[in-house]
């Protein structure tokens, strides 16, 4: 018998999907991807490897992680009837949750443009996914909303506060309203929360439908994947079962806690790249013929004149920075090129690549 190409038992829905986008940054300026720039201050490293060095690696890790979840929950200030759930990144939370919702024909709503790992999950676990255009510039379309809510009755609906990769704060208000009249799980996905000082979590116990969604990722640890889902404990039990054992590792669970226990070193780093979000801001809205929209977040959006997106992006990859650019972005994100915030120098590297690349003179070029 001849053997099925293997690709024929891959779900439909899969097969449709394509994979996150990820480059090769060997060597490069990297500012696409939202990560902190500051590494770990030597002092701080050394203790953190001592501290390593007792991680019994042969052994399988505290299987909930309970010293790093009693760190977290102080860190965060997690109201105390609030429950949490941790996750191999933010990314494996949404799996999970996702995963426990996922039955035939129910819909995962989220506003677009925004983050894509809603939608990749939701449609590989063969969820209808439907995604409501932002207004002009990005702000939700409240009425959209609300009548796509009233259609389809999503099991979830995602919101990115602040709005990756628009680096907005929708409306707090609309936001409120969504939740009283959603009958599904509501997601504040807060990633960018050290950036922007807005949360929800004072709301968690008046909506009994709303989680919240943190990473450690974009404030400096991101190579140990650790994200934290925050909620109603009934639901957070029910996810609890269907999340892998171990899946956060033993030394990212000493790593986590000793870094989090020296917090104010993140703290000055997230002020740091605060300011300097303020300074690019500034230097980028002097430039000619790009918009710059304001950000909340640890990146800034800027739309270059028409035409001109990919040009730019391949022109600053010459100069080696790396950023992020919406290929095959909707109309709405059309030429647009997301930054994240580097160190001082880094930041003056891209905007001086990128005033070479805007000036008219190299524009043949
Ligand atoms: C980066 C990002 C995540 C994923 O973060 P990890 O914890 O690294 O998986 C989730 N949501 C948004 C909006 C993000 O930008």
């Amino acid at each position: 018998m001849t053997p099925l190409l293997l690709t024929h038992w891959v779900r439909q829905e899969i097969r449709e999907l394509s994979a996150y986008e990820t480059y090769d940054h060997e060597g490069f300026i990297k500012l696409d991807a939202m990560e902190n720039p500051y590494p770990w201050p030597k002092l701080f490293q050394q203790a953190l490897m001592e501290k390593l060095h007792s991680v019994a690696i042969h052994r399988y890790p505290d299987p909930e992680a309970r010293t790093l979840k009693q760190r977290i929950r102080q860190v965060l200030e997690v109201p105390t009837d609030s429950h949490i759930l941790l996750g191999n990144g933010s990314d494996e939370l949404i799996q999970i949750l996702l995963q426990a919702i996922a039955a035939p024909n129910r819909t995962v709503l989220a506003p677009e443009p925004g983050f894509s790992m809603y939608r990749i999950i939701a449609r590989g676990l063969g969820l209808h996914y439907v995604g409501i255009s932002l207004t002009d510039p990005f702000e939700l379309d409240q009425e959209a909303m609300l009548q796509a809510i009233e259609e389809h009755q999503p099991a979830a609906i995602f919101l990115a506060y602040p709005n990756n990769p628009t680096g907005n704060l929708f409306d707090r208000k609309s936001i409120l309203e969504i939740l009283a009249k959603s009958s599904g799980v509501v997601v504040l996905d807060e990633a960018y929360f050290p950036f922007s000082g807005k949360t929800f979590l004072s709301e968690l116990t008046r909506y009994p439908n709303l989680v919240i969604l943190r990473t450690f990722s974009k404030i400096g640890l991101a190579g140990l994947r650790l994200g934290v889902l925050i909620g109603e404990k009934t639901f957070l039990k029910e996810l609890n079962k269907i999340r892998l054992p171990y899946n956060i590792n033993g030394l990212t669970q000493a790593s986590a806690d000793f870094m989090l226990s020296h917090q104010q070193v993140l703290t000055e780093q997230v002020g740091q790249i605060c300011a300097d979000r303020t300074w690019l801001t500034h230097q980028l809205n002097m430039l000619d013929n790009i918009t710059v929209y304001p950000s909340e977040a640890n990146f800034i959006l800027i739309r270059p004149p028409q035409g001109s997106g990919e040009r730019l992006f391949n022109r600053l990859k010459s100069a080696g920075i790396l950023v992020k650019y919406f290929r095959e972005a909707s109309t709405v994100l059309q030429d647009c090129l997301r930054v994240t915030i580097g160190h001082p120098e880094e930041n003056r590297a891209f905007l001086t690549a990128l005033s070479a690349a805007l000036s008219p003179s190299t524009d043949t070029g």
